[in-house]
């Protein structure tokens, strides 16, 4: 059974990328008789707002995208689907990968990741200790390794993928982790998302490779161009300078037929 999956992050309001990879996945899913799994990505509950996740829902349902599995609304969220109730999968994931003996403590903050003048973090070598407070955990990776996987139209890819963080100093399971447990644990066969992703497709497979009973590597990709902005910038996944609600400035329709012309001007 083919299952994709609509996988908002409720810590802004969804701007017109985000809905154009929500139609292009549910078009896709529609086309081919794949089910619909949607996804709530609110594990950084700090970051989360009620209105975040309203948006969500509004939009969807003024879109006419429906899906098959996941909740019908924020109380179901909260009540079944909230990430929250599986944090201890999460755990559970991070302790197996604790216990291939590739994951190190780092103490570099996340704005020395990100400054200007990135300095190379060096904590690999340092051997702090896992359980000291303030630190986040990174696995190792190989040296130049390069993770393979072909996308929905049969395209290889080959992606390198470096050392990189499974859990926040804040202990919060990184991203990376609770996207892959996710996929695993609703068994995922497609994933369409944005090639500002495909840095993360190749640690999420990294990932999975190393826990037991592999799922990914069977999964298929679709990386999409991102939707280019009239002053050239580009909407990431996670791009969210969007102050307010997006239907409060344009209609449905006008989202609509937008979506048509961009995927019929990618090819997609
Ligand atoms: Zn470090």
């Amino acid at each position: 059974m083919m299952l994709t999956r609509l996988a908002p992050t409720p810590s802004g309001f969804l701007h017109l990328g985000n809905l154009f990879n929500f139609l292009l996945t549910w078009h896709w899913a529609r086309e081919q008789g794949a089910r619909i799994l949607l996804r709530i990505d609110d594990a950084d509950s700090a970051r989360v707002r009620p209105e975040y996740i309203q948006d969500i829902f509004r939009s969807l349902e003024a879109l006419n995208i429906d899906w098959d599995m996941g909740p019908s609304g924020p109380d179901a969220l909260e009540r079944q689907w909230s990430q929250r109730h599986r944090i201890g999968l999460y755990n559970d994931r991070l302790q197996a990968l604790r216990e291939t003996g590739k994951l190190y403590a780092c103490s570099c903050s996340r704005k020395s990741h990100t400054g200007q003048n990135q300095p190379v973090c060096a904590c690999a070598k340092e051997a702090y200790d896992l359980d000291e407070k303030g630190m986040s955990w990174k696995l190792q990776c190989g040296q130049g390794e390069k993770i393979s996987f072909s996308d929905f139209l049969g395209h290889a890819q080959d992606y390198p993928v470096e050392d990189f963080i499974v859990r926040r100093r804040d202990g919060i399971p990184a991203y990376q982790v609770t996207s892959v447990t996710d996929d695993r644990y609703f068994r995922v066969t497609h994933i369409v998302r944005g090639e500002d992703l495909l840095e993360s497709t190749a640690r999420q497979l990294y990932l999975d490779k190393l826990l037991p009973e592999p799922w990914l590597s069977n999964a298929r990709f679709l990386h999409h161009p991102l939707l280019t902005l009239p002053k050239g910038g580009k909407l990431s996944k996670s791009a969210g300078y969007q102050s307010e609600p997006l239907l409060n400035s344009m209609t449905a329709q006008e989202i609509l037929d937008s979506f048509s012309n961009w995927r019929a001007l990618n090819q997609l």
